[in-house]
C-alpha cells in the first residue's frame, strides 16, 4: 500500500513544497497532509483508507457534498461529446442566464477558470472602466494571487502598499492601498483623500481569508455610498460567498449592489471555473464588445459548464439554504458547548454553510482580533481533531464549510471527537 508519507517525499522532490497550492502542505499545523483517494458525501478517505469527516469542502465548491451523483452524471454525460471545442457552446450561454437570474447585480458575465482569474480580470476591467489606477483592498482579504494583491500596507493606509512576495514589482505595489476590514471611518479617511484616483475597491463581503469574519451592520452599505460619491466602482469578491452565504451570494444577503462580482468555486461544481459580471455598461467594455483584452482557451468549457450547472440546479431546491443554515448553526452551538465545558477560550462567526472557529473568548470582528487568536491551541485543535478522523482546514486563518451532506449525525460524529480534542488542547 502507497502511505501517505511515502506519497509526500516523493511530492517533494518533484512538486514545490509537495504540494500545488500552498495551505495544502499543513505548514501552520505542522505535521505532513495526507493524499485523497476519493470523496463522498460529508467524507473524504485518504491512500490509506482513514475516513474524515470534510469541513474544508475542496476550499468551498462542495456544498451539496463531494461526488454528488447529479453532478457526476452531468459531468459524465457532457463528456460523452467531447472535452473541449474552442468555439462557443450552449451550456456557457445557459450558465451566464443562470447567474444573471440569481445574483442581483450581474447583468452581463464573463467565464473564466479560476478565482484569482476573475478578481485579476475584474481590477484590469475597473481600470479601463473609470480610466483610474489606484485599486483599494482590505488587510486580510485574499482576491487570489494576482500581483496587485499580492500587497499589504505599509506604516499608513494612505502609504504606498508594499509587496508581500517577492516577484511583485514596488511599482505595481504602489497601487494598491489597503484599509482595515470593518472599519467605516478608515475607509472615508483615505476616500476623502484620495478618492478621485480609485479605480474600485475589492472586498470579500465576508472575510473568509482571515478565518471568518463578518461585516458589521452599515458597513457594506457604506462602502457602497463612499465609491458612488466618488466614482469608483465597488467589488464583492464573491468567490467564496457566492451561492453559499445565500442563493444571491452576500449583496442577496446583505442587500448591497456591487457594480461588478467575482465568482469561483461553487459555481464550477468542483471543476477549475471562475466568472466575473456585473453592470452591462461596465461589462460591455470587455473584449470583444469592448476594449479592455481578457480572454481564455478553456473558458466556458463545455464539461465544466455541466458540473457548474448541475450545481447550481441543486442549490435552488427550495429550503437548501435554510437547512445548511441549521446544520452549520448545529455544528457551531454545539462546538461552543464543548469547548465551555472544556474550559477553553473559544468564539464563533457563522453565515449560513460558512464558520470560523476562533481560540479566543472575544468575538471577532477585525483582523487584529482573528490575528490575536490562540494559535497553537487551534494547532492542537487541529491535531486532536484529524487523528478522530474530522478534517478542519489546516490553518487558523481559514473559514470552515458545512455541505447539505453534514447531517446530524455526522455533525454529532463531530462533536464527539470534538469534545476530545477540546480538552487535549486545553493542556500545554
Ligand atoms: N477570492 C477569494 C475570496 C478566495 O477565497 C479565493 C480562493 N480561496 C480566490 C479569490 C482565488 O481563487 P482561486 O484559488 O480559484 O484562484
Amino acid at each position: 500500500m502507497t502511505t501517505n508519507h511515502e506519497l509526500f517525499q516523493r511530492a517533494l522532490a518533484r512538486i514545490p513544497g509537495g504540494v500545488n497550492s500552498p495551505v495544502r502542505a499543513f505548514k501552520s499545523v505542522g505535521g505532513e497532509p495526507f493524499f485523497t483517494a476519493r470523496a463522498d458525501g460529508a467524507c473524504l478517505w485518504d491512500v490509506e483508507g482513514t475516513r474524515y469527516i470534510d469541513y474544508v469542502g475542496s476550499w468551498g465548491p462542495m456544498v451539496v457534498g463531494h461526488n454528488h451523483p447529479h453532478v457526476r452524471e452531468a459531468v459524465a454525460r457532457a463528456i460523452q461529446d467531447g472535452l473541449s471545442f474552442g468555439t462557443p457552446c450552449p451550456a456557457e450561454v445557459t450558465m451566464a442566464e443562470t447567474i444573471a437570474k440569481l445574483v442581483p447585480s450581474v447583468e452581463v458575465v464573463r467565464m473564466v477558470n479560476s478565482g484569482t482569474e476573475a478578481t485579476m480580470s475584474a481590477i484590469r476591467l475597473a481600470r479601463g472602466f473609470t480610466g483610474r489606477t489606484r485599486i483599494v483592498k482590505f488587510e486580510g482579504c485574499y482576491h487570489g494571487h494576482g500581483d496587485a494583491f499580492l500587497v499589504k500596507a505599509g506604516s499608513g493606509a494612505l502609504t504606498l502598499g508594499v509587496p508581500t512576495s517577492p516577484g511583485v514589482p514596488k511599482a505595481l505595489a504602489d497601487l494598491t492601498l489597503t484599509l482595515p476590514y470593518n472599519d467605516l471611518a478608515a475607509a472615508r479617511k483615505l476616500f476623502s483623500e484620495v478618492g478621485d484616483e480609485i479605480a474600485a475597491l475589492i472586498i470579500e463581503p465576508v472575510a473568509g481569508n482571515m478565518n471568518c469574519i463578518l461585516p458589521r451592520d452599515g458597513y457594506l452599505a457604506g462602502l457602497r455610498e463612499l465609491c458612488t460619491q466618488h466614482g469608483a466602482l465597488l467589488i464583492f469578491d464573491e468567490v467564496m460567498t457566492g451561492f453559499r452565504v445565500a442563493l444571491g451570494g452576500a449583496q442577496a444577503l446583505y442587500g448591497v449592489k456591487p457594480d461588478l462580482s467575482t465568482f469561483g468555486k461553487i459555481i464550477g461544481g468542483g471543476m477549475p471555473v471562475g466568472a466575473y459580471g456585473g453592470r452591462r455598461d461596465i461589462m460591455q467594455m470587455v473584449a470583444p464588445a469592448g476594449p479592455v483584452y481578457q480572454a481564455g482557451t478553456l473558458s466556458g468549457n463545455p464539461v465544466a459548464m455541466a458540473a457548474g450547472l448541475a450545481m447550481l440546479e441543486l442549490i435552488q431546491t427550495p429550503n437548501f439554504y435554510d437547512e445548511l443554515d441549521r446544520r452549520t448553526r448545529l455544528l457551531t452551538d454545539t462546538l461552543s458547548a464543548a469547548a465551555l465545558e472544556a474550559g477553553v477560550p473559544f468564539s464563533v462567526n457563522r453565515v449560513c454553510g460558512m464558520f470560523g472557529l476562533f481560540f479566543t473568548a472575544q468575538n471577532v470582528e477585525t483582523y487584529a482580533q482573528a490575528t490575536a487568536c490562540d494559535v497553537a491551541m487551534f494547532n492542537r485543535f487541529f491535531h486532536g481533531m484529524l487523528k478522530r478522523g474530522v478534517y478542519l482546514a489546516p490553518s487558523a486563518f481559514e473559514a470552515g464549510f458545512v455541505s447539505i451532506a453534514h447531517t446530524d449525525q455526522v455533525i454529532a460524529d463531530t462533536l464527539a471527537a470534538a469534545r476530545a480534542a477540546f480538552a487535549e488542547a486545553a493542556q500545554r
